[in-house]
């Protein structure tokens, strides 16, 4: 089963995000904030994450850039999740080191796609 760390701080989102994730076998570990992400992301060793852009106490962006930095997280593949489709976000999205990028409101079976294609390029991702 693969492990999705889910960094979400809106918690309605969060919740349906989530059931819906395991409810497609994914079973999710879930960060309220940028920092807890970062230290998630070591501490659980996820096969993807989800990550959310805006977020309390460190946002998304700098969230990503420090998981890609570090060797222990830097071959988890991410995905951006931004409410909106803002102009430059995508060129953004990929200087901080993500993956992939979708758009809210989440399309499921689009994220789905998306989260399997990473999956399977990075399913030998070393995990410690
Ligand atoms: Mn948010």
């Amino acid at each position: 089963m693969f492990k999705v760390l889910l960094v979400e701080d809106n918690e309605m989102n969060r919740d349906m995000l989530s059931r819906r994730l395991q409810r497609n076998g994914y079973e999710v570990v879930i960060a309220l904030d940028g920092e807890e992400a970062v230290r998630m992301a070591q501490s659980q060793a996820p096969d993807l994450i989800l990550m959310d852009i805006r977020l309390p106490v460190m946002d998304g962006w700098e969230a990503m850039r420090r998981i890609k930095i570090m060797p222990e997280t830097r071959s988890i593949p991410i995905i951006a999740l931004t409410a909106h489709a803002m102009a430059g976000d995508m060129e953004k999205c990929m200087d901080a080191g993500c993956d992939d990028y979708d758009i809210k409101p989440i399309d499921l079976p689009r994220l789905l796609e998306k989260m399997q294609a990473l999956l399977n390029n990075y399913d030998s991702h070393d995990k410690n």
